[in-house]
């Protein structure tokens, strides 16, 4: 039996033999900083208009990004 030494990058899960990958992999990832705006369907009071149908999140590098649902 071979026993299999892996490296788990904690921010996406890929699995590595390599340790300095692993470490490459976590620090290539952004994370989000802020929330930005939320945006609503112009709906009134019904379900598809309670919650965000989007969000605009600013990543920690600036970038602005639309999360929708
Ligand atoms: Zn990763």
């Amino acid at each position: 039996m071979k026993e299999i030494n892996l490296y788990q990058c904690e921010v996406c899960g890929t699995n590595y033999a390599d340790e300095e990958k692993a470490l490459e992999c976590e620090a290539f990832h952004i994370a989000v900083g802020s929330v930005i705006q939320f945006k609503y369907n112009a709906k009134g009071m019904g379900l598809e208009s309670k919650y965000p149908h989007a969000v605009v999140v600013r990543m920690e590098d600036g970038k602005d990004l639309i999360f929708k649902r």
